[in-house]
C-alpha cells in the first residue's frame, strides 16, 4: 500500500522545502522528494556560494583601496583551493543542518527523481506515494546553447566546481549571473571576455543602472566587453585551451573556461507532467494562478518553474502562503508579486525595485516625475580603483508616489531592503524628503533628492 500525505513537495530547494516546513508546522503530514541535493539551487549553486565569491571579491578590492588609505598591505594572490574548500564547508553545513532540520520536523524525505502516475500519485524509486496537495518545485537548469563545441563549455554549475582559478575565463551573457561572475572573476585576478549578444548588458533593467556598469565593465583593465557578437564554434586546441570562433570574424582565443550564462530553462523533462493532466506554457514552465495553483486541482507550481519571479525569498514567500491557505484556513492568502525588490552582485552592486523609467511612462504617461543623481561616494574619494554612484526614483501623480527605485554603488545592497518597506507601504517623494538624512553615507542621497 502506497503510504498517503497532507503535502508532497517535488525538490527540496527553496520552494519545495518551505511549502513542507510550514506545513509540518500546522501538524500536517508531508514529504519531500529531491533528485539531488537539499537546499537546492540557492544554497549549492546559486546565491549562496556565488555572494561567497562575491564577498571574497570586495576583499581584493579592499586590499587595493587600503593601501591609497596609506595601509601597508600588498595582495600576494588567493588561494583559490581554500577559498573553494572554505565555502564548500560553509555549505555542507547548511545542507546538514536542513537534513536535521527535515528529520526534527518529522517531515519525510526521500533522495530520487519524482514522476507523476496519475494527479495524486508520485512515484520515486519504484515506490509510489498519495497526496491531497502536491507542490511541484523542480526549479531550472542552465541552458548550453546548440552550437558546435558546445560542451566545452560549463554553466554555473560547472563554474561551482572549478578547482582551479581560471587565468582566462569567458562568460557569454548579459543577464544578472553573466555579469556578478564577470566583476567577481576579474576582480579576484582572472582575464575575463564577456561576450554579449546585444548590444547592453541587463537589458530589462533602468538605464541608469545598466549603464552604469556597462561603464564599468568596459574601464575594467581586467574584462574584455566584446558586445554585439556571438559564438558560432568552440573548439579545443592541443595545449587544452579553447577557441571561440565568434560572429564578424572575431576569435578568443587561450580561454581557460568558458561559461555560458545565457538563461535558465524549467527542470520539468523528467516529471511525467502528461500523467497528471498538468499544462506547461511553450517554454516549458509550468504556468499557476494568484495561489499558485496549476489547471489541476491539488497541483501547484512554485518558484522558478512558474515563470513568475526566479528569486529565492519570493519562491519561499509564495511557498509559506500557499501552505498557510492549503492548511489554516487562510482561504485569501497569497504572495502580492509586486515591488519585489532585488539584488545583482555585481561590482559595484545594482539594487531595484518596481518600475523601470520606460514601464512607467508606458503605464502612467505623463504623471511620471524622475529624480536622479550620480557622484562618487566618500569611500573612494581618493583610491584608485573607483566605484560609481547613481541612484534614480521614480514617482508618479500629484502625491509623487514612488514606483520605482534603482540604485547602483558601494552598499546599496543593504541600503534596498529598508527603502523597499517604505515603498511596498506606499512611500511619496514627501515621505522620503521628511526623513533627515544619516551624514555622511551614500543612503542620504535617496532623500534628499531635487
Ligand atoms: C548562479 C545563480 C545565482 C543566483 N543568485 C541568486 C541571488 O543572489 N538571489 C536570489 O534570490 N536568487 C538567486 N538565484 C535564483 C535562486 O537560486 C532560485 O530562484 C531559487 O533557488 C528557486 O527555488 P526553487 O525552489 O524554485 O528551485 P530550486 O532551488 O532550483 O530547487 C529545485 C530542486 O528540485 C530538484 N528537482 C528537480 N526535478 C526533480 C524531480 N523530478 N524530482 C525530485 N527533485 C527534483 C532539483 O534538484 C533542485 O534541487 C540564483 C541562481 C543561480 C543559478
Amino acid at each position: 500500500m502506497s503510504k498517503h500525505y497532507d503535502l508532497i513537495s517535488i525538490g527540496a530547494g527553496s520552494g519545495g522545502i518551505s511549502a513542507a516546513e510550514r506545513g509540518a508546522e500546522y501538524g500536517k503530514q508531508c514529504l519531500v522528494i529531491e533528485s539531488s541535493k537539499v537546499g537546492g539551487t540557492c544554497v549549492n549553486i546559486g546565491c549562496v556560494p556565488k555572494k561567497i565569491m562575491w564577498n571574497a571579491a570586495n576583499l581584493a578590492h579592499g586590499l587595493a583601496d587600503a593601501r591609497d588609505y596609506g595601509f601597508d598591505v600588498s595582495n600576494n594572490g588567493l588561494n583559490w583551493s581554500k577559498l573553494i574548500a572554505q565555502r564548500e564547508g560553509y555549505i555542507n553545513g547548511i545542507t546538514d543542518w536542513y537534513g536535521n532540520y527535515l528529520k526534527d520536523s518529522k517531515i519525510d524525505y526521500i533522495n530520487g527523481t519524482a514522476r507523476f502516475v496519475d494527479a495524486k500519485t508520485i512515484e520515486v524509486n519504484g515506490e509510489q506515494f498519495t497526496a491531497d496537495h502536491i507542490v511541484v518545485a523542480p526549479g531550472g537548469y542552465p541552458v548550453i546553447p546548440d552550437l558546435p563545441g558546445a560542451d566545452l563549455g560549463l554553466t554555473s554549475d560547472g563554474f561551482f566546481a572549478l578547482k582551479e582559478q581560471p587565468k582566462h575565463i569567458t562568460i557569454v551573457g548579459s543577464g544578472y549571473i553573466a555579469v556578478e561572475l564577470a566583476g567577481l572573476m576579474s576582480s579576484l585576478g582572472s582575464q575575463v571576455t564577456l561576450l554579449i549578444r546585444k548590444g547592453h548588458v541587463l537589458g530589462s533593467f533602468d538605464p541608469i543602472v545598466s549603464q552604469t556598469l556597462a561603464q564599468v565593465l568596459q574601464d575594467d583593465p581586467n574584462i574584455v566587453l566584446l558586445s554585439t557578437t556571438e559564438v558560432e564554434t568552440v573548439e579545443k586546441n592541443d595545449n587544452g585551451m579553447l577557441t571561440l570562433h565568434c560572429t564578424k570574424n572575431q576569435q578568443v582565443n587561450n580561454v581557460d573556461a568558458l561559461i555560458w550564462a545565457i538563461g535558465r530553462a524549467p527542470n520539468t523533462a523528467d516529471l511525467n507532467l502528461s500523467a497528471a493532466g498538468v499544462e506547461m506554457d511553450k517554454n516549458g514552465f509550468i504556468p499557476s494562478d494568484e495561489y499558485e495553483e496549476t489547471n489541476v486541482k491539488g497541483i501547484c507550481s512554485l518558484g522558478d518553474v512558474n515563470g513568475k519571479a526566479a528569486l529565492t525569498p519570493v519562491a519561499i514567500a509564495a511557498a509559506r502562503r500557499l501552505s498557510d491557505r492549503l492548511f489554516n484556513n487562510m482561504p485569501d492568502r497569497k504572495l502580492d508579486y509586486s515591488n519585489i525588490a532585488t539584488v545583482v552582485f555585481s561590482h559595484p552592486p545594482i539594487a531595484t525595485i518596481g518600475l523601470t523609467e520606460e514601464q512607467a511612462h508606458n503605464s502612467h504617461g505623463d504623471t511620471v516625475k524622475v529624480y536622479s543623481t550620480r557622484f562618487n561616494p566618500m569611500s573612494h574619494a581618493f583610491t584608485e580603483h573607483k566605484a560609481p554612484t547613481a541612484m534614480k526614483l521614480i514617482c508618479i501623480g500629484a502625491q509623487e508616489k514612488i514606483v520605482g527605485c534603482h540604485m547602483i554603488g558601494p552598499g546599496v545592497d543593504e541600503m534596498m531592503q529598508g527603502f523597499a518597506v517604505a515603498i511596498k507601504m506606499g512611500a511619496t517623494k514627501a515621505d522620503f524628503d521628511n526623513t533627515i538624512a544619516i551624514h555622511p553615507c551614500s543612503a542620504e542621497e535617496l532623500v534628499t533628492m531635487r
